[in-house]
């Protein structure tokens, strides 16, 4: 019988997932069930991917600029790929603000729904607000000395460090190529091995991947809450998930345009990190799944993968930019307000440094709304009136943000010449 395709096991298990987690919802005692025994392995996979996460980046990275063999293309390739970054978030964020304004989801919500669901949620607001007044504190150029980690050895103790990670395995590859090759060549071979064995750990986790995401489906759907709460923003999720999904569109059409790669051979080739990304809504967790895809079934080369998607996967939050526009737009028109324009074009200054400035975990999004509101003057509190829905479209959101990092990926290598065939042809060969 013909082996079923990786995704196909992966929408298996997701389908599973939240059938049982309706099923259980209905059961007397079916939540604790669930949470007791099926929860744990859904962590249990997430924890595994988190884990590589940082030994993939210093590995790949290190060989990934070393191979560059000259720093003028790593320059080169760095201004590309922070340049289609904050393209692609712009583009996002004013898709976003037109819709919003177009279908003008937040005059559907009544007073009665905006009071309710204020008061259900006053809690959380106020620990989402105290997450972001941290953010907030810091002077102008915290960001730039967030960036240069005091010791790499704690850096890397932590998946939020991601960045100050990448700054020194950027660092360190620059002084590779700067060193005489008898002296690199034998580090350069160990990071070569070292990430050869990093990327088979990927193979062996993601064999887990469909009992991991049925895991984290189940446990998702037996912890959510009530449907009334649902239907009363289905207007607000709608707006997003079009916009979302016209962001897909656009990454198909512009690697076609870009690459001559058609949307066949793009999505066959990532739906299944776009899989993942869904049912993790960490950019972050995916990553090392987003890099196997790229390099191994989208023909980009590791040089540019290695540099681009580590990158991408903490600055680049196209799906979050939009989301975070439409959100702040609707959630002034809940409260009957008129944004004039000119609040409007600082939501695109705000939403697009909010989404860089977004941790790739759940719901990091959502904190740095936070300081879209503040800046475009809208009420705080209408954080609450979307904390019912935000799960689901994190799932959805997270999923482009993934999308737009392969995306990039593929633009960039074609830039510098860097994109061939893919490695692997079938593309599940190696699972
Ligand atoms: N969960 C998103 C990500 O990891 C970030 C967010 O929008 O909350 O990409």
């Amino acid at each position: 019988m013909k082996k079923l395709a990786l995704h196909w096991k992966i929408l298996i298990g997701m389908t599973l997932g939240v059938l049982v987690g309706v099923l259980f919802s209905n059961l007397e005692g079916g939540k604790e069930l669930i949470q007791d025994w099926i929860k744990p392995f859904g962590k249990i996979f997430i924890n595994s991917l988190k884990l590589i996460a940082v030994p993939l980046i210093l590995a790949s990275l290190i060989k990934g600029v070393s191979d560059l063999k000259d720093i003028s293309k790593l320059s080169k390739m760095g201004g590309r790929t922070i340049f289609i970054y904050i393209l692609t978030t712009v583009m996002a964020v004013t898709i976003g603000l037109v819709l919003v304004n177009v279908i003008k989801p937040g005059n559907t919500i009544t007073e009665k729904t905006r009071t309710e669901l204020v008061q259900n949620y006053a809690e959380k607001t106020v620990k989402y607000k105290k997450a972001a007044e941290s953010q907030k504190e810091s002077g102008p150029l915290q960001a730039l000395i967030d960036l240069v980690p005091p010791n790499i050895i704690s850096a890397s103790s932590n998946n939020r460090n991601m960045l100050q990670v990448i700054f020194f395995a950027v660092f360190f590859g620059i002084g590779l190529i700067l060193i005489p090759e008898e002296k690199s060549k034998p580090v350069k071979d160990f990071f070569d091995g070292f990430n050869e064995v990093i990327l088979k750990m990927i193979d062996l986790i993601m064999l887990a991947a469909p009992y991991g995401v049925f895991a984290l489906l189940a446990a998702l759907v037996v912890e959510s809450p009530s449907v009334d709460l649902f239907k009363a923003l289905a207007w607000y999720a709608f707006t997003v998930i079009l916009g979302l999904l016209i962001m897909i569109a656009l990454y198909n059409l512009m690697v076609y345009l870009f690459t001559k790669k058609t949307p066949k051979f793009f999505i066959n080739g990532i739906s299944p990190a776009q899989l993942l990304a869904f049912s993790t809504s960490s950019s972050a967790a995916t990553l090392p799944v987003t890099m196997e895809r790229v390099t191994e079934h989208l023909g980009v080369d590791e040089e540019v993968s290695s540099f681009v998607l580590p990158i991408g996967a903490t600055i680049n939050m196209d799906g979050t930019s939009l989301y975070q526009a439409v959100a702040a737009v609707f959630i002034a028109q809940a409260f009957g307000m008129d944004l004039s324009l000119s609040a409007q074009l600082g939501i695109i200054v705000t939403a697009t440094l909010a989404s860089i400035g977004s941790a790739a975990v759940p719901g990091a999004g959502m904190v740095m709304l936070i300081i879209v509101l503040q800046q475009a003057g809208i009420p705080e509190a209408g954080l609450a009136l979307i904390f019912a829905i935000d799960r689901p479209l994190d799932m959805c959101r997270t999923t482009v943000n993934v999308t737009g990092d392969a995306t990039v990926s593929m633009l960039v290598a074609k830039s510098v010449g860097k994109l061939g065939e893919p490695k692997v042809k079938n593309w599940d060969d190696n699972y």
